[in-house]
C-alpha cells in the first residue's frame, strides 16, 4: 500500500489591538451598537482620504520582528479590488507588492523535537464590514451589515505550505497565538473573530516531489477543529488518490457536528484583484528608530517554554503544552516550585489535576483566581508535614479559591488538622475493630481490602481527618492485641 503525506499551509488574519481604525480615527469597538463607529473614510465616501495609523504599523512590525522576519524598509500599500457589499470602496487597502516583513518562522515542537515552520510574510490591511445573516432579528434571505468593523487594522501572517501534519498545524497556531498575545499585538480571541484561520492542504505520495492539488478548508473556529478538519482531509484526499481519482481544486467547509468537510465552492479560478499601489498613501520610510521602538522587550519564543518544561520538569509533550500555554500556568508553576521544598512533580500533578478541576468548576482562569503560587506551595507543605491528609488538602484548596484566606488559617478554622496522635487514634481504631467483626475475620483470612471498612469507620469518627498511614499501622497492632 502506498503512503500519502500531507502538506499544510496556514494563513492567519489577526485584528490588532489599536484604539482607532487603520486609516481613520474611528474607535475600534466590539459589540457596540451597529454602525456607530463609522466616518466617511471607512464608509468609502468619494473624496475621503486615508491616513495610516502609526500604531497599527508598529504592531505589525513588532510581530514581524518577533517572528524573526527581514524587515521591509518602506511602508507601502496597495489596492486589492473586488466587489462585495462588505467592502464599500470596492477595494481593500492591503499590502501586495511589499509586506512589513518577510521570511520569519514559528518554532513548533513534537515528540521528535523542535522544528521551524517558515513564514512567508507579515502584512497589514483593513478589515471589512461584518455581514450578519444568522441572527434572529435579520429577516430570512436578508443580510445586515455592520460597518463598525470596516477599516479595523488586520494583520495577515502567511505561512509557507511546510507543515507536515495536522498536529503540527495546531501547534503552529498555539505558538503563533502565544507570540501575538505576549507581544501585546492582539487579544487573539477566536470567538470574537480577532484570530481567523484559513488552511490549505494537499496530499502526495510519499517519496514524490510534486505537491498535490491544494484544497482550502474554512470555517475553523478552534485549534481543535483545525487539527480534526485537516485530519479528515488527509484521509479523504488519500482515499481519492488511492481509488485512482483526482483531488478537485475547491474550497471546503468544516462541519463541526458531522465532523466532516463539505464543498462550499468549486471551479476555483484565480481571482484577478487588479492590484496597484494605493495613490492616497505615499510610501513612508521605516526608520531604524521605529524598528527599535517596535522591537522593544520582545518576549522569548513560546517553544522555549516547552523546551524548558521538557528538559527541566520531565513532563511529556501534552503536559508541557498545557503548562506552557494554559493562561498563567507557566509563571505560576515557576513561582510555586521556587517556594516549595518538595518534589516539583507534586506541584505539576496538583496544577494539572485538582487546581485545573477546581478552576473549571468555578469557571475562572488561574491568574484571575484567589490562588497564589505561595498558597499552593503552603498546601503541599502541610501535606508533606503530615498536618493534613489529601482530602483535607483538597478542601483547603477549594476554600482558598473561594477566598477563605491563607491555607494554614483555613486548616485551623475548618478544623482540618490531621489527627496524627497515635493514642487518640488507637482508641478509635479499637472501637472500629470491635464494631466490625466480619471485616476483622476477612483481614485475618488474608483480604487486605477488608481494612477499608475499618478505615472508613475511623475517618467517619474523625470527620475525615485521621492520618490514613497511621490508621493502617494501628489496625495491625490493635488486631494483634485483640488476639
Ligand atoms: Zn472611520
Ligand atoms: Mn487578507
Amino acid at each position: 500500500m502506498v503512503a500519502y503525506v500531507p502538506t499544510i499551509g496556514l494563513e492567519v488574519h489577526v485584528q490588532l489591538k489599536t484604539r482607532t481604525k487603520c486609516f481613520c480615527s474611528c474607535p475600534v469597538v466590539f459589540g457596540a451598537e451597529p454602525n456607530t463607529a463609522t466616518c466617511p473614510v471607512c464608509l468609502g465616501h468619494p473624496g475621503s482620504l486615508p491616513v495610516l495609523n502609526r500604531e497599527a504599523y508598529r504592531l505589525t512590525l513588532r510581530t514581524a520582528l518577533a517572528l524573526g522576519c527581514r524587515i521591509e524598509e518602506r511602508a507601502v500599500f496597495d489596492r486589492k479590488h473586488y466587489f462585495y457589499p462588505d467592502l464599500p470602496k470596492g477595494f481593500q487597502i492591503s499590502q501586495h507588492f511589499t509586506a512589513v516583513g518577510y521570511d520569519g518562522h514559528v518554532t513548533v515542537w513534537s515528540e521528535d523535537g523542535f522544528r521551524d515552520i517558515p513564514v512567508e510574510r507579515v502584512h497589514l490591511e483593513e478589515d471589512t464590514a461584518k455581514a450578519i445573516h444568522e441572527e434572529a432579528f435579520v429577516p430570512p434571505g436578508k443580510t445586515y451589515l455592520d460597518f463598525n468593523r470596516c477599516g479595523v487594522p488586520l494583520m495577515e501572517v502567511v505561512g509557507y505550505p511546510a507543515i507536515a501534519n495536522p498536529a503540527e498545524a495546531r501547534r503552529y497556531l498555539v505558538a503563533l497565538r502565544a507570540t501575538l498575545v505576549e507581544t501585546g499585538v492582539s487579544d487573539c480571541d477566536l470567538e470574537k473573530g480577532s484570530f481567523r484561520i484559513d488552511t490549505n492542504i494537499s496530499v502526495r505520495q510519499e517519496g514524490t516531489e510534486e505537491f498535490g492539488t491544494p484544497v482550502e478548508v474554512k470555517n475553523l473556529n478552534s485549534f481543535r477543529s483545525v487539527e480534526r478538519a485537516l485530519g479528515y482531509e488527509l484521509e479523504r484526499q488519500s482515499a481519492v488518490l488511492e481509488g485512482g481519482g483526482e483531488v478537485a481544486r475547491e474550497t471546503r467547509h468544516w462541519d463541526e457536528r458531522a465532523e466532516e468537510t463539505y464543498v462550499s465552492r468549486t471551479k476555483e479560478e484565480r481571482a484577478d484583484y487588479r492590484y496597484f499601489p494605493e495613490p492616497d498613501l505615499p510610501p513612508l520610510a521605516v526608520t531604524e528608530e521605529f524598528i527599535d521602538e517596535a522591537g522593544v522587550d520582545l518576549p522569548s519564543a513560546p517553544a522555549d517554554r516547552v523546551k524548558d518544561l521538557l528538559v527541566n520538569y520531565e513532563v511529556n509533550v501534552a503536559e508541557a503544552e498545557t503548562l506552557a500555554f494554559a493562561e498563567g500556568y507557566y509563571s505560576f508553576l515557576k513561582a510555586a516550585v521556587e517556594r516549595y521544598a518538595g518534589d516539583r512533580r507534586k506541584v505539576i500533578n496538583w496544577l494539572l489535576g485538582d487546581v485545573t478541576r477546581e478552576l473549571k468548576e468555578r469557571n475562572v482562569e488561574l491568574p484571575d483566581s484567589k490562588l497564589e503560587p505561595r498558597a499552593l506551595a503552603e498546601i503541599l507543605t502541610l501535606l508533606d508535614d503530615g498536618k493534613v491528609n489529601t482530602p483535607g488538602a483538597r478542601e483547603i484548596l477549594a476554600a482558598v479559591l473561594d477566598g477563605a484566606g491563607a491555607p494554614t488559617d483555613v486548616m485551623r478554622k475548618k478544623g482540618l488538622e490531621q489527627v496524627s496522635d497515635a493514642g487518640e487514634l488507637e482508641e478509635i481504631v479499637r472501637r472500629a475493630v470491635e464494631a466490625n467483626p466480619k471485616a476483622v475475620a476477612d483481614i485475618r483470612g488474608g483480604k487486605e481490602k477488608a481494612k477499608g471498612a475499618i478505615v472508613g469507620f475511623v475517618m467517619k469518627e474523625t470527620g475525615g481527618r485521621a492520618n490514613p498511614k497511621l490508621v493502617g499501622e494501628l489496625i495491625d497492632t490493635v488486631m494483634l492485641d485483640v488476639d
